[in-house]
């Protein structure tokens, strides 16, 4: 996920997610080499909120005004930090603006009896224009919670995958991923054996996961998550069994006009399966364009959202644009008409390397309370996110939660990455039987840790 600007590589600031609404601190310490802040210097910090203006229209208001109504604060640093205090307002994202004069850095160079030399105008150049971070303040149910990188939907060579789990686990990690579900088409949990060998990164968590099928009516696929043993296996045991449960469903169930009604029975007796199975359904692509037409009727796919035959909606994944545009088009047009389903976005990824198509293309983002990740996703605390390579990133869900994901794309996840990177380099060696990547790991894993706290404030 890409950075916003070279400022984010060049300051921290600590935190960078604010409780709104209450007095806060906010460190800014520079890590480039030519915007530095000079012990005892002043500089000049404006916070532009982005949502909830801090400039009163009255009739003084005007285009030249704006600027000119905007309140200026003024903070020295110390120990080659800025501290800022500020209470911000509101939910939204903030900008800061921090610059200073050259005059001050014509007292500066007086008082302490230095120059800054040749690369003196740089420095003034710098410092006059300014610079512009970015922060922002939540309220308290989305503070609380934390931010989790998932993809819910992946194929490992357990299927019709390229990878192991393990390298595919690796290659997530590397990708800055906390949470996955290796979902392979008719095989349980794929990622039992990694899942024990990684159960020490207390950062990082494997799903247990499939991918249902049923072959006997038309395409039947369901992504089923966390579930306690599988589904499919009953499928290929004990075909019989579930035909004459199917057969059992005819009058107690009814089906809807105008779709399949074998399609529609084992759609439900597959639900109700993978409920008692304890796992959360997802509804796949139903867009995939699968031998000509589309994997899945839109009159089937309507009934299967508004009858509750799956938990959430798989609202980006392992499609083309297009097809993802249809699937974010019909959950837009059901919303609007009452529906309310839990979204995920999910790369439906068959490889992990270098240059992939899917993966980490299409993933979703978190917010987690206690570990709870199917109750987010169940709580509507999760948004889809679309990355295609060379392309703008696009957010889709909820309106406050997709705007807050933008500023983490900007601010948080291009940062974050760099570390996770460097742990996944060590969980695939660990993974491949070199035992002592394991301190290594957990000393990366720390560091991100550190990372999440400083970023958010815990
Ligand atoms: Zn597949
Ligand atoms: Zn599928």
């Amino acid at each position: 996920m890409a950075a916003k600007s070279n400022e984010i590589y060049n300051f921290t600031v600590s935190p960078s997610v604010i409780k709104a609404d209450t007095d806060s601190t906010v460190i800014i310490e520079s890590q480039s080499g030519t915007f530095s802040f000079f012990d005892g210097m002043e500089y000049d910090v404006i916070f532009i909120p982005t949502e909830k203006s801090d400039v009163p229209s009255d009739e003084e208001m005007s285009l030249s005004g704006w600027d000119k109504n905007r309140v200026v604060h003024t903070f020295k640093a110390k120990d080659g930090k800025l501290t800022l205090t500020h209470k911000f307002l509101g939910e939204q994202e903030w900008r800061i603006k921090i610059s200073s004069t050259e005059e001050r850095y014509d007292q500066y160079e007086n008082d302490n009896n230095i120059a800054f030399s040749r690369g003196r105008w740089k420095y003034i150049a710098a410092v006059k224009k300014g610079i512009t971070l970015s922060v922002y303040s939540l309220y308290p149910d989305l503070y609380e919670r934390n931010v989790k990188k998932c993809d819910f939907h992946i194929h490992t060579n357990f299927s019709d995958g390229t990878e192991t789990p393990e390298r595919t686990t690796a290659n997530y990690r590397k990708k800055g991923f906390d949470i996955i579900s290796i979902t392979d088409h008719n095989i349980y949990n794929a990622s039992a054996e990694v899942a024990k060998k990684l159960d020490f990164m207390h950062n990082f968590k494997l799903i247990p996961g499939e991918e249902v099928h049923n072959g006997y009516a038309r395409q039947l696929h369901i992504v089923n998550v966390g579930s306690k043993y599988s589904v499919n296996d009953i499928f290929l045991d004990e075909p019989e069994r579930v035909k004459a449960e199917v057969e059992a469903l005819k009058g107690e169930v009814e089906v809807p006009e105008g779709v399949d009604e074998r399609e529609y029975l084992y759609r439900v007796w597959t639900y109700r399966e993978i409920k008692k199975s304890g796992g959360y359904a997802i509804y796949p692509h139903p867009f995939w364009t699968w031998k000509g037409h589309y994997h899945v009727e839109t009159d089937m796919s309507e009934a299967v959202m508004k009858n509750g035959l799956c938990d959430a909606f798989e609202l980006l994944g392992g499609c083309s644009v297009k097809e993802n545009n249809l699937q974010v088009a019909l959950y837009y047009s059901l919303q609007k008409n009452g529906l309310k389903m839990p979204i995920v976005g999910s790369s439906d990824s068959h490889t992990t390397m270098p240059g992939a198509q899917w993966f980490d293309e299409d993933s979703t983002v978190l917010f987690e309370k206690d570990g709870d990740t199917i109750g987010a996703i169940d709580g509507g605390y999760s948004v889809a996110v679309e990355s295609v390579q060379g392309e703008e990133i696009r957010v889709f869900g909820d309106f406050r939660m997709m705007k807050y994901t933008h500023f983490l794309i900007e601010n948080y996840f291009a940062r974050r990455a760099e570390i996770c990177n460097a742990s996944g380099i060590f969980v695939e060696r660990y993974l491949l039987g070199d035992t002592g990547c394991r301190d290594i790991i957990c000393a990366c894993e720390d560091r991100i840790k550190k990372f999440e706290n400083e970023f958010f404030g815990r």
